[in-house]
């Protein structure tokens, strides 16, 4: 069964830009949530348990229909949630997460990244992904679809549901997008 994976950092380590009753609630009762809902959807079906969670959400089509649903929303909210966690870097540690990647986060695209993140309507995801052919993208996911269950590898995913920052920036998107940028690593 899934469990809840621990931050790869403290509760307080992305202050100022990320306060620490968002991470505490965003990690402890959010992310939780899904890892507990999609156990409970997969406890009647022994054997999917053995299977990768990735290897379900790539190929969601051949999931039983009665709990497809189930695994792509807490599936995927457990799967981005955990990828979430390891691209954000506090203060201390800026450079060392995403490593070659870095250097794919040009102007151009952060300023993609952006306006798309602006643009999402209702809760969901922006990413950076490297499609099949190798190019980039930036797109935008409605609420806990994952972009590997379009053969799309993540490099950068930014959560844009109200629980991510509306304690501490409310309605200012704008200003969480340039705090997440700032939590990555110096460009
Ligand atoms: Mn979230």
């Amino acid at each position: 069964m899934y469990t809840l994976p621990p931050l790869p950092y403290a509760y307080d380590a992305l202050e100022p830009y990320i306060d620490e009753a968002t991470m505490r609630l965003h990690h402890l009762k959010h992310h939780q949530t899904y890892v507990d809902k999609l156990n409970a959807a997969l406890e009647p079906y022994p054997e999917l348990q053995n299977k990768k969670l990735e290897e379900l959400l790539k190929n969601l089509e051949t999931v039983p229909e009665a709990i497809r649903n189930a695994v792509r929303n807490h599936g995927g909210g457990h799967w981005n949630h955990s990828f979430f966690w390891q691209i954000l870097a506090p203060a201390s540690n800026q450079g060392s997460t995403l490593g070659d990647k870095g250097r794919t986060l040009t102007e151009e695209i952060k300023k993609q990244f952006k306006d798309s993140a602006l643009a999402c309507f209702g809760s969901g995801w922006t990413w950076l992904v490297k499609k099949s052919d190798g190019s980039l993208l930036v797109t935008n996911t409605p609420n806990q679809d994952t972009p590997i269950s379009s053969g799309q590898v993540p490099i950068l995913g930014l959560d844009l549901w109200e629980h991510a920052y509306y304690l501490k920036y409310q309605n200012r998107r704008a200003e969480y997008v340039d705090s997440f940028f700032k939590l990555l690593y110096p460009l």
